[in-house]
């Protein structure tokens, strides 16, 4: 499949709560679309993958009548999540258009080949099926569990989501070298988990070229059952849309980069901010124990054998005492 030049927006809640529910935010969502140039997926997770038992586990079945009656009252595609063989099973008979794979289940291959026998034997198939990115970093891992969709004959698309801790850029930029042919969309819901984030998130669409993107939109999201903190209301996201229908950047391949530079930074930063903490510690252990903040002998081991490191990495021994020093001198300050 071509990376589609129309965009292709995933709207709607992360689980499907209610019938109410779910018909209000399709209307609210689909009266602001009137007329859109771009193709609109209703979403609403059935079964949702909780880490914690005691958390709303989504109402199961029952929801795929929903998705039904949003499907034919108001003329859109709809999507839900599938984890196991039989929600395939229950998904398509109920007549849902395209399935997602979601982080956790993304994380096993061997969930995942069961997903794609089923979708193999099914006599009716999805038009496509969504494959986010596992929730640990494993670019190889969601490359295969495209593979495994595709052999079953079925159309994929990558959805970039993150991971726990980070945007994980360099994962979805070898996605997008090693698969430019397959459509990537951004999940700035679950990328960010902060719906105040999301409208930022969503620059990365235009700006690296991506293909559209899934969103959380909930018709009270103050009130959601799950990832309450993310959901946009259907006018939020209503006046989002700009942001990811801009013109698209003509160095999106430069774009991808910086992206990676950004999140790089900002792990060194973080990694930086952490030393200090524990040279803090350190501080009080050696003020308790009647010891001088500056141990000459400590400071030399490290400073030569990082420099011995910095030659192997063709990185000059001057650079490593440099960018050493600075965090050395900011440790002795803060002792
Ligand atoms: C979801 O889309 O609601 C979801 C569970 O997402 P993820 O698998 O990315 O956590
Ligand atoms: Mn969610």
């Amino acid at each position: 499949m071509e990376a589609a030049k129309r965009k292709i927006l995933v709207l709607g809640p992360c689980a499907a709560e209610s019938r109410e529910q779910v018909l209000s935010t399709a209307r609210r969502l689909l009266s602001e679309q009137a007329g859109a140039a771009h193709l609109i997926i209703f979403r609403a997770g059935a079964w949702k993958p909780r880490t914690s038992p005691d958390s709303f586990q989504g109402v199961g079945a029952e929801a795929l009548a929903w998705l039904k009656e949003v499907k034919n009252t108001c003329h859109v595609p709809v999507a839900t999540e599938v984890a196991t063989p039989e929600h395939v099973r229950k998904s398509l008979q109920a007549g849902i258009d395209y399935l997602w794979l979601g982080a956790r289940t993304s994380a096993n291959p061997i969930a995942v080949q069961a997903v794609a026998d089923e979708l193999k034997a099914a006599a009716r198939k999805p038009l496509a099926v969504l494959v986010k990115n596992p929730v640990n970093e494993d670019a190889a891992l969601w490359l295969g569990n495209i593979a495994r969709i595709e052999a079953a004959g079925i159309p994929v698309m990558a959805v970039h989501r993150g991971c726990q801790h980070h945007p994980c850029w360099a994962m979805a930029h070898r996605l997008r070298q090693e698969r430019p042919d397959i459509p990537l969309l951004l999940d700035p819901s679950h990328l960010t988990g902060n719906s105040q984030l999301v409208a930022k998130a969503l620059e990365k669409v235009p700006q690296l070229a991506l293909d559209g993107a899934m969103v959380e939109v909930h018709s009270d999201p103050a009130q959601a059952l799950s990832d309450a903190a993310q959901q946009l209301s259907p006018e939020q996201m209503a006046a989002l849309l700009p942001v990811v229908l801009a013109p698209q950047a003509d160095d999106a391949g430069l774009q991808w980069f910086r992206a990676e530079i950004d999140e790089l930074d900002d792990r060194i930063w973080d990694t930086v901010l952490q030393r200090l903490r524990v040279c803090e510690q350190i501080g009080e252990w050696k003020h308790r124990h009647h010891m001088q903040p500056l141990q000459p002998e400590r400071f030399e081991q490290i400073l030569h054998g990082r420099q011995a490191w910095g030659e192997s990495h063709d990185i000059s021994p001057e650079s490593v005492a440099a960018i050493l020093s600075a965090i050395h001198a900011e440790s002795l300050r803060r002792q």
